[in-house]
């Protein structure tokens, strides 16, 4: 096969593009009508009172920490096995990142091992619904309750997913989206905070520009940023809403023909759904573990070798990057985060697969 497989694909539709030049020629380029109408739009299809656009979802869990009132001294537990922007938004407010470890399993926060780290100190909890899969509902909404912590759900990879009647971003007290190029839902950059809370919602908006009042500009009542969002990248996720469950079910079903072909292969574990949870696919993990055949990197180097790409998410917690490390975390402290990430690889599920594509996949890694 001469045609690459990527991990992901970007594709415009016409009415995509022709959105955006309607907003190129308008005058109006950033913060405006379209923003707003993509706010009501998105509000309506999580089931949330009240949304904040932003320009990433960095910026949104930045805005959804301070909104929350997380400041120095609080301390906030999260998983180490995630993208970077889950817990800097702790430092960035000046708390303390306090990282557990993972259930091998799911790849999301091991709800008994929150347990264990809570102090007086504790305020949040900030659960990711990696990969696409709501985190462990039931058992960690429980222990916030049970411990008055307030949940910021970091629902960026989980457009669209669910837990039984509830979306993502819904989960806990505020919920936070990103539409990079490669999410499920893709405005460029750009994200989105969820809350029924007006008063989460009301600060967030404040803090995403410089602590104005809407149309009141050059009154500052708060410290803020600049995180407003582009009208292109609006009317970008105007568009791609209409379409964003079509593109999930496309993912969804990628996913179960991978499941159903890669079944019984020994050392390679596939993801599993946990019973209640809609998972939407945003990657299709599986883990090379010892058992198999050849080691995890040797596979990625095997299938790029046949035009097809993988990614490793993540291929190291970040409790071992320097800028958590010199809080005083080290090798060991996670043992369960830190062995899947060296079997973790991600294969391509992506809605533009083709059935031939699909068949080529297994018929490459069953090959091995
Ligand atoms: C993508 C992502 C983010 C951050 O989103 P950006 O839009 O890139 O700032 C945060 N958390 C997780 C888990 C993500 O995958």
């Amino acid at each position: 096969m001469k045609h690459k497989i990527n991990i992901s694909k970007i594709m415009l539709d016409n009415a995509e593009i022709n959105a955006i030049l309607q907003v190129l020629k308008s005058g109006q380029l950033t913060q405006g009508e379209k923003v707003l109408e993509f706010e009501e739009l998105f509000a309506k299809y999580i089931g949330v009172k009240y949304t904040v656009a932003v320009n990433s979802g960095t910026a949104a869990l930045h805005c959804a920490c301070w909104a929350v009132g997380l400041k120095e001294g609080d301390e906030v537990i999260t998983s180490p096995f995630t993208f970077a922007a889950s817990a800097n938004c702790i430092l960035m407010c000046g708390a303390k990142v306090i990282f557990t470890d993972i259930e091998e399993e799911t790849f999301n926060i091991d709800p008994y091992s929150i347990k264990q780290k809570i102090t007086k100190n504790t305020k949040a909890i900030i659960p990711i619904d990696l990969y696409g899969q709501p985190y462990k509902f039931d058992e960690t909404n429980k222990i916030a309750k049970e411990n008055n912590l307030t949940i910021i759900e970091d629902a960026c990879q989980a457009i669209g997913a669910g837990y039984q009647q509830l979306k993502t971003g819904k989960l806990g007290k505020v919920g936070c989206f990103s539409f990079y190029a490669t999410k499920n839902l893709m405005t460029g950059e750009g994200g989105m905070l969820v809350t029924d809370d007006k008063n989460i919602a009301d600060k967030a908006r404040l803090f995403r520009n410089h602590g104005q009042k809407e149309r009141q500009r050059y009154q500052y009542l708060a410290l803020g940023f600049n995180y407003r969002m582009k009208e292109t990248e609006a009317v970008l996720g105007i568009e791609q809403l209409k379409k964003i469950d079509q593109l999930n079910k496309m993912r969804i079903n990628n996913a179960n023909f991978l499941l159903n072909n890669l079944k019984n292969i020994k050392g390679l574990i596939l993801p599993e759904i946990i019973k209640g949870n809609y998972h939407v696919f945003h990657q299709f993990t599986i883990r090379i573990t010892k058992d198999f055949k050849i080691t995890r990197d040797q596979f990625i180097v095997y299938l790029k070798s046949k035009n097809i790409n993988c990614g490793i998410y993540y291929p190291q917690p970040i409790h071992l990057s320097p800028h958590f490390k010199k809080y005083g975390y080290q090798k060991g402290d996670f043992p369960v985060a830190e062995k899947i990430s060296q079997e973790v690889v991600s294969i391509p599920v992506h809605p533009y697969l083709t059935k031939k594509d699909l068949d080529y996949i297994v018929k490459t890694i069953k090959s091995i």
